[in-house]
């Protein structure tokens, strides 16, 4: 037993914690869990905890239904709403396979397994995710939704309900080791973020899994809705969760060359341009319902086409603003992604398509300053601007032909995202809209 191990053992002792949950994620980025009890952990740590695979989105075939969960003591931390008598803690789990390997549906072993090829170049990686969420009134079936407020972006409400939540949820967060850096209200009406504290990418990731579950803990104990779908209202903005990455050496920031156009070095450079080179590829995961088209395509600051600028707010990657004498907070903002992601796939696609662009030495095209939504087709198409995909359908087939979906993901992963998919897109494309029925029954 290490001493990680150790330490959790004590600490559900001393505090008297009953239940311990092992956290999972399935491939579409949903979490699971199963409960044991403490006198269970030793033997968890040791062999894991078995469960039937075969009823979980994406985990096995049923001919191979069996699968070990192993949890990670690092990630040990109290459940703050189960309460502090009889309380509840969590840790992430990994996946294994009954013969001790990792299993290949594991999406944390995924973002794992790249990580370590950033790791072979000398690179940690580093995410910091700016996260939007909805908050409405509970919603009632065939009724529209009501957001909890009508205020507007970086909107100071007097007594509104959104800072009694906001200010829950990070105490919440904070109690459990999750630094939170801003919040605010967003554009939309009841529209909130929340940005995480940068750090290396499997901790925001994970941290990401637990932030979803606090904001609807959060939200249930005051009687509101929180929903991370990407566009809940086609009149208001959708909700994304624009991400920035930075890659360091060591302690050194690697984006970082004092000097260099916007600071930034060659890594940097061929970073962003691997972003863009494989961006519409990797947009099936990044943006993985078919709801997530509405967003990126309904503009309010949604990108839509493949550019990156300085302070362009319209492109798909941002080289924010750079703070004079703070060369370790260089970085790249990458702003298609949506909350409903899987984070553990989103962060290993984005790093495997930057890395790429190191490896390769791909040349980073010319920023553009434009609003790229006031160009023509002719004025996007003579710069060399191309769309992201416009629906789900295409975004599935541009990642099927994806090498480097392919092999970051891992064969079992890669096809089970593409089938699980196009399902949905079958499903969605076969039915018969309002929209449809109102504008075409009565005329046709
Ligand atoms: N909600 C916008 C989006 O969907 C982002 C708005 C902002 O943070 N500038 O990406
Ligand atoms: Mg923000
Ligand atoms: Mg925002
Ligand atoms: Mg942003």
């Amino acid at each position: 037993m290490d001493k990680q191990q150790e330490f959790v053992l004590r600490t559900v002792e001393e505090r008297d914690i009953r239940f311990i949950r092992l956290w999972f994620t399935d491939v579409l980025g949903m979490l699971k869990s199963v409960a044991i009890a403490p006198a269970e952990l030793e033997q968890a740590f040791a062999e894991g905890i078995g469960f039937d695979g075969s009823s979980i989105e994406g985990l096995t075939r049923v001919y191979e239904a069996d699968m070990i969960a192993r949890p990670d003591p690092s990630t040990f931390a109290i459940l703050p709403w189960r309460g502090e008598r009889n309380g509840t803690a969590r840790m992430f789990c990994d996946l294994l396979n009954p013969d001790g390997s990792h299993s290949l549906a594991d999406s944390r072993y995924v973002l794992k397994r790249a990580l370590a090829r950033a790791a072979d170049k000398g690179f940690t990686f580093y995410t910091h995710p700016e996260v939007e969420f909805y908050l409405f009134k509970p919603p009632v079936p065939g009724q529209p939704l009501e957001p909890v407020d009508q205020a507007g972006y970086f909107d100071h409400v007097a007594r509104g309900s959104a800072h009694d939540f906001r200010r829950a949820a990070i105490q919440m967060l904070e109690s459990m080791g999750i630094s939170v850096e801003f919040s605010h209200h967003e554009a939309g009406p009841g529209q909130n973020e929340i940005d995480l504290r940068y750090a290396d990418a499997l901790t925001t990731a994970d941290n990401l899994m637990t932030f979803r579950t606090v904001i609807k803990e959060v939200a249930l104990s005051q009687g509101v809705f929180a929903s991370f779908m990407p566009k809940p209202m086609a009149e208001h903005p959708g909700s994304g969760m624009h991400t920035h990455l930075s890659l360091f050496e060591g302690d050194r920031n690697a984006f970082h060359e004092p000097g260099a156009e916007l600071d930034l070095s060659k890594t940097g450079r061929s970073f962003i341009a691997g972003l863009l080179h494989h961006a519409a590829e990797i947009t099936a995961v990044t943006n993985q319902y078919v709801n997530s088209y509405k967003r990126l395509w309904g503009g309010a600051e949604a990108p839509s086409y493949i550019c990156w600028g300085h302070n362009n707010r319209s492109s798909l990657v941002r080289v924010p603003m750079y703070k004079p004498g703070k060369g370790n907070s260089s970085r790249v903002e990458y702003r298609a992604l949506d909350a409903a992601a899987n984070p553990y796939l989103a962060f290993a696609l984005m790093l495997s398509a930057g890395l790429k662009g190191i490896e390769e030495g791909y040349e980073l095209p010319e920023g553009s300053e434009d609003d790229v939504w006031e160009l023509t087709d002719a004025e996007r198409r003579a710069m060399g601007i191309k769309p992201l995909p416009q629906s789900l359908d295409a975004a599935i087939e541009l990642m099927e032909s994806s090498e480097l979906v392919a092999e970051t993901l891992g064969e079992h992963v890669f096809n089970f995202v593409l089938r699980n998919k196009r399902q949905e897109w079958d499903a969605y494309r076969s039915q018969v809209t309002p929209f449809e029925l109102q504008r075409f029954l009565p005329v046709l």
